[in-house]
């Protein structure tokens, strides 16, 4: 069964092509982050605009690469929610206009679910098995997950602030970091990679509620405001300052997951369920400096281009809906807010 997947959730757009036994044909990914650069964040009128320019160049790149005229395909996905409603809607018209007018089945995946399920794909022939712990760490989410099955997430921790993604975003343009095409986050990864940090200014940032099931990284934020407001603002802090800003808000970022994943792990010994893996998705999964810290149980990371925005994850996500005949109607509409715990109607 090959499934052509749509995604247009945030400001990648994404086309990909892949079949059931997990082949990726192809896989395009449009970024826009040069569109956004100035905007302190995602432009939502840039970011449609960006999609309803690139979707058909995406889709036809897609099929190219993947040597397939659209009849071929035997089915259509897109990413039906959560995102940003503007940018759902153009990837969503797209898919469910090409699936009428072919006549092939369609379905709207659900994005966090479609991260979830990437380690699933890439670490074929030995997936992780259910029940595992899985970490979602991107620009709208910060989530830890209870996996039981391919379509039940319990949600162990949460965060009723900004996400980790967005404050790597915005601690990478507080200190006015060097640009990267992979976007701010990156860019302050590769900053702390690139020097040899003198200052320790690890002291500086709050542990974040310790001994509780529940992400805050707001404070870090602001630990690290207060410190650039006091030294005079940005452009007064040399360089090894800034490295070692950066490489502290790292440390204390990823430190803050790797906390709360042992007490995730702590909970479910006390519940009795046995977990053997810890599944890492989302943008923030790519960062080196958390793939290579190491936890009491199994890591599984995806390839880090299959951890931030692509529609080969999509495609994945709902080759077991197309492959039991359970798709949707073409009238299906997006769903811009949506729970991971709430995939009972999926
Ligand atoms: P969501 O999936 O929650 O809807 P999104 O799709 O915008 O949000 P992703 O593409 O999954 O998010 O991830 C983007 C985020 O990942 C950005 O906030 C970016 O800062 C972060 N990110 C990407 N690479 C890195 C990195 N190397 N280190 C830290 N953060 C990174
Ligand atoms: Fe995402």
């Amino acid at each position: 069964f090959t499934v052509l997947a749509l995604e247009s959730s945030a400001d990648d757009t994404c086309a990909a092509v892949v079949t059931s036994s997990g082949n990726i044909l192809s896989n395009v990914v449009l970024k826009q982050n040069h569109i956004h650069e100035g905007f302190g964040g995602i432009h939502p009128y840039r970011a449609v605009q960006a999609h309803q320019q690139n979707m058909p160049i995406a889709v036809r790149k897609a099929l190219n690469d993947a040597r397939m005229n659209a009849a071929e395909v035997d089915g259509i996905a897109f990413t039906r929610g959560p995102g940003m409603t503007g940018c759902l809607g153009v990837g969503s018209s797209a898919a469910k206009t090409l699936a009428a007018a072919l006549n092939k089945p369609l379905v709207g995946v659900h994005h966090m679910q479609a991260h979830a399920l990437t380690p699933i794909l890439t670490s074929a022939p030995n997936p992780p098995t259910f029940p595992f712990l899985t970490l979602l760490v991107s620009g709208g989410h910060t989530l830890l997950l209870l996996a039981t099955s391919i379509t039940q997430f319990r949600i162990l921790a949460t965060t009723p602030d900004e996400s980790i993604g967005r404050v790597f975003d915005k601690v990478s343009r507080m200190l006015a970091l060097p640009w990267s095409v992979k976007g701010p986050g990156a860019s302050l990864e590769e900053f702390v990679a690139a020097s040899t940090v003198q200052e320790d200014l690890a002291l500086l940032m709050p542990r974040t509620m310790p001994g509780i099931l529940r992400f805050s990284f707001t404070g870090l934020h602001s630990a690290v405001e207060r410190f650039v407001t006091a030294r005079g603002g940005t452009e007064a802090l040399d360089m090894s300052t800034r490295h070692a800003l950066a490489n502290a808000f790292q440390k204390a970022a990823v430190g803050q997951l790797e906390e709360k994943v042992a007490l995730a792990l702590a909970w479910c010994e006390k519940q009795g369920i046995g977990v053997k893996h810890l599944v890492v998705s989302g943008g923030v999964a790519s960062n080196l400096y958390l793939r290579e810290s190491h936890d009491p149980i199994l890591l599984v990371f995806p390839p880090a281009e299959l951890c931030t925005d692509n529609a080969v994850m999509i495609a994945w996500a709902s080759m077991h809906r197309f492959l039991t005949g359970n798709t949707d109607d073409y009238s299906v509409l997006i769903r811009p807010k949506w729970s991971i715990d709430d995939l009972s109607t999926n």
